[in-house]
């Protein structure tokens, strides 16, 4: 991918004789994703050092299995040249498809390709103010669902690993949320294709205007949502959720001249410090609860949680009875 022969217009204002012979500060230098991660990402090269690894204390982590947890480090020195070091990685860093050696320092160029482990490819850029806006609209162009703004489904499931670590790095835990309208076919049915669009884009609304920047929210697909949310214990993780379903069944949404309420079911799974699960675990469990959201009624919340609490509780008192 030559992201400098991109062929894009920006116009720039008229200047005058004086500003041309000004020299402009240099463009800010960027990371782009070019393999091993959503294609696009950018991610910015600040202060003096930048750190790439898999762990959360990097500042940039790449979820990659053959990537080290500290991998290598990008420094510059006081004239502004680039460097890179690998940090002792067990799958080696590549500059320009040349394994460098570890812990000696190797002159990046703009335009460089930086290979960490077995897949991560990253080109390293300057990207001037324009070229940095076109970049930046191409790559939400892919983790975007084009009808509610939302993340899509391959951008969350991409993040949520590392939103994890990043939760678990400051003591706090995860809480996974499946939402899932209830009887939209019947919205359709009734109201039409238009009317049913109208009402996925109101609760992506609701879910925008109830959520925080840390927390991470996606359209699954059709009329399924799911969201990340940090949480200090799983009764939070449940509060959050009844609090979307409370607001999503008092929001209107238009059908012509009439305006109908919508409901959702919301199934939860908490991976806490004291009791952490894998992703493929929540998503799981998550489904599971949302399944017996939609069995006991609708327009309810049913954490993972609260569903296994109650099981031990039944079988306590069978071997009660039992004994
Ligand atoms: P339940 O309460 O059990 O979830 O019932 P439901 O009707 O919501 O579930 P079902 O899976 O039967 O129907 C989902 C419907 O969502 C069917 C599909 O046509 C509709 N749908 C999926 N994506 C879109 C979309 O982008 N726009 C519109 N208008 N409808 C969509
Ligand atoms: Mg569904
Ligand atoms: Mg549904």
């Amino acid at each position: 991918m030559d992201l400098k022969a991109t062929t894009h217009v920006c116009v720039s204002p008229v200047k005058t004789e004086e500003e041309d012979t000004h020299v402009p500060p240099p463009s800010p230098m960027f990371l782009i994703m070019v393999n091993g991660g959503t294609t696009g990402a950018m991610l910015r090269i600040d202060g003096p050092e930048t750190s790439l690894g898999r762990s959360a204390e990097n500042s940039h982590q790449f979820p990659d299995p053959t990537v080290s947890r500290r991998h290598a480090v990008i420094k510059h020195d006081d004239s502004g040249l680039a460097w890179l070091t690998d940090l002792g990685s067990s799958n080696g860093t590549y500059l320009d498809n040349k394994r460098i050696a570890p812990g000696k320092p190797a002159r990046i160029e703009d335009g460089a390709r930086i290979q960490l482990g077995v897949t991560v490819v990253l080109k390293y850029v300057s990207l001037d103010p324009c070229d940095e806006r076109f970049q930046r609209e191409m790559f939400e162009r892919t983790v975007r669902d084009n009808l509610t703004g939302l993340y899509n489904r391959g951008y969350f499931m991409e993040q949520i690993g590392p939103l994890c670590e990043r939760n678990r790095a400051r003591n706090l835990g995860t809480a996974l949320l499946m939402v899932d309208v209830d009887y939209f076919k019947r919205v359709n049915d009734v109201h039409g294709h238009d009317v049913g669009d109208a009402a996925l884009r109101e609760v992506a609304k609701v879910l925008r205007d109830s959520t925080r920047t840390e927390d991470l929210v996606a359209r699954y697909g059709g009329e399924e949502f799911v969201l990340a949310l940090p949480i200090a214990s799983a009764d939070q993780g449940w509060e959050r959720a009844d609090q979307f379903r409370r607001e999503l069944s008092v929001r209107p949404v238009r059908a012509g001249r009439k305006e109908l309420r919508i409901t959702a079911s919301i199934g939860v799974s908490c991976s806490t410090i004291a009791r952490p699960r894998t992703v493929k675990a929540l998503m799981t469990t998550a489904d599971i609860a949302l399944y017996e959201a939609k069995r006991s009624g609708r327009d309810r919340v049913v954490a993972s949680e609260r569903m296994l609490a109650d099981a031990e509780r039944r079988t306590e008192s069978c071997d009660a009875v039992a004994v």
